[in-house]
């Protein structure tokens, strides 16, 4: 059911921090289901984006959209986080002595629009859920066992899996693969590329390798705007992109 029209559009976005513009007249639309990547050199303004669409950080001037209804500049995080914007950073925070299956369980009940007088009677739904949840992330031989002694990817899995749990409909998700095995970013690619269609998914990556692997559509920052789009091979081919890296 992948409705189409931009699930995110942001037109001549600019933020400077003491007088140093780290976004930069930023242009971005996002189309519903889709999954892009965004790259760029360190300090391209990845972050900063980032931050700017979940409410974190304030723009300057700008607009900043989420569907063609919420203008995000005039909501606060908590309030953004409610529309279903899920945001996942680099490092797993999960919570080590619960089970697999109780991280999932406390991600879904720290759904405030959940009363908790509702819980008890939503508990099946609740469950059903979870076993959808574990199902997709593949940890189901592992629900009940405790998530400190997951492998770091299965860790990062848990983490997407505890967002999934809210339903979101765009996810955010920092360097994924970063000290992943082989085996685990390949699965991690899966997991991403399934996931998008149903909701619209943007991964920040600094691994070339996996970028190539998962994303249709390229976004390359640089001084804080777009520097290219368009696929892995138009935008690694482009002059302007490789001078970038070169010069990293
Ligand atoms: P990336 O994630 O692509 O590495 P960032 O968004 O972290 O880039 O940073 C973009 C630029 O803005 C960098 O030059 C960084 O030093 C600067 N910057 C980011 N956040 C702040 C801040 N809170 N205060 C001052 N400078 C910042």
């Amino acid at each position: 059911d992948v409705r189409h029209g931009p699930i995110l559009y942001l037109e001549d976005v600019s933020v400077s921090f003491d007088g140093f513009k780290a976004i930069n007249d930023l242009n971005l639309t996002i189309d519903d289901g889709e999954l892009r990547c965004i790259i760029g050199p360190n300090g391209a303004g990845k972050t900063t984006m980032m931050d700017i669409i979940t409410g974190k950080t304030r723009p300057d001037h700008g607009q900043v959209w989420f569907g063609s209804r919420h203008n995000l500049l005039t909501m606060n995080e908590p309030e953004i986080a409610t529309l279903g914007i899920g945001r996942k950073f680099q490092k797993p925070t999960v919570f080590e002595a619960l089970s697999v299956f109780e991280n999932l369980e406390l991600a879904m009940s720290a759904d405030k629009r959940v009363m908790p007088t509702l819980v008890a009677r939503l508990s099946g739904e609740a469950r059903d859920r979870i076993d959808e949840v574990l199902e997709m992330i593949g940890l189901q031989t592992e629900r009940d066992r405790a998530a400190g002694i997951l492998s770091h990817g299965q860790k990062q899995w848990l983490e997407i899996g505890m967002l999934l749990m809210q339903r979101p409909r765009l996810l955010l998700v920092d360097e994924p693969v970063a000290g992943m095995t082989e085996q685990e970013m390949e699965r991690t690619g899966e997991l991403l590329t399934s996931l998008a269609g149903k909701q619209s998914v943007v991964v920040v990556e600094h691994d070339m390798g996996f970028v190539r692997s998962i994303a249709r559509k390229v976004t390359v920052l640089h001084q804080g705007s777009v520097l290219a789009e368009g696929s892995m091979d138009q935008v690694s081919s482009d002059p302007r992109v490789v001078e970038v890296y070169l010069g990293e």
